[in-house]
């Protein structure tokens, strides 16, 4: 299932993110996708209000590359930017983090794509424009796809 929506603005993209945090199931992995200033963090800090997690906790981090907040789902934000690759990742642990309880945020997961599990869900930005943002969403196992389809019709071109 796969999903092509259309960003105006910061609060579509964290409207977007908020719907399909609700979707979200404990265990499922969310790959982030796209350039420096897509959207990606945003895009975390919306999922993060799906689940209880107040959007000034998550932040763009500079040298960290694990955060983990505590919640009623548990959100593990990840971003390898810094990560050379697979083998620093594997030493810090990222196949654990990538097979927890909670849900996973993974900000460059193409930095990681080897490590990914392959039920993954995808998030790929792309720019075109000043605020205006591509997002495409591909699931290929969650059930409440249709749910989050249905919440985001405003942004499905034609839609
Ligand atoms: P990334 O984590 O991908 O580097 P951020 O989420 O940190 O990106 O930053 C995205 C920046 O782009 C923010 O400053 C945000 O205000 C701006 N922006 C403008 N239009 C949009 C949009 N439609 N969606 C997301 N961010 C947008
Ligand atoms: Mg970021």
């Amino acid at each position: 299932m796969i999903l092509r929506l259309r960003s105006a603005s910061p609060e579509d993209t964290f409207e977007i993110a908020r719907a399909l945090g609700a979707a979200l199931r404990p265990g499922d992995v969310v790959a982030l996708y796209g350039d420096l200033g897509a959207g990606k963090t945003l895009f975390c800090k919306g999922v993060g209000e799906a689940l209880g997690i107040p959007p000034d906790r998550i932040v763009s981090p500079t040298f960290t590359i694990v955060t983990e907040h505590a919640g009623p789902v548990p959100l593990t934000h990840i971003d390898v930017y810094r990560l050379a690759g697979v083998r620093d990742a594997d030493g810090i642990g990222m196949r654990e983090l990538l097979s927890g309880d909670g849900v996973c945020l993974v900000e460059w997961a193409e930095k990681i794509e080897e490590l990914l599990p392959t039920d993954c869900i995808r998030v790929k930005f792309s720019f075109s424009g000043d605020d205006l943002r591509e997002i495409e969403i591909a699931a290929p196992d969650l059930p409440g796809f249709y749910e989050f389809r249905a919440r985001s019709i405003r942004f499905q071109p034609g839609g």
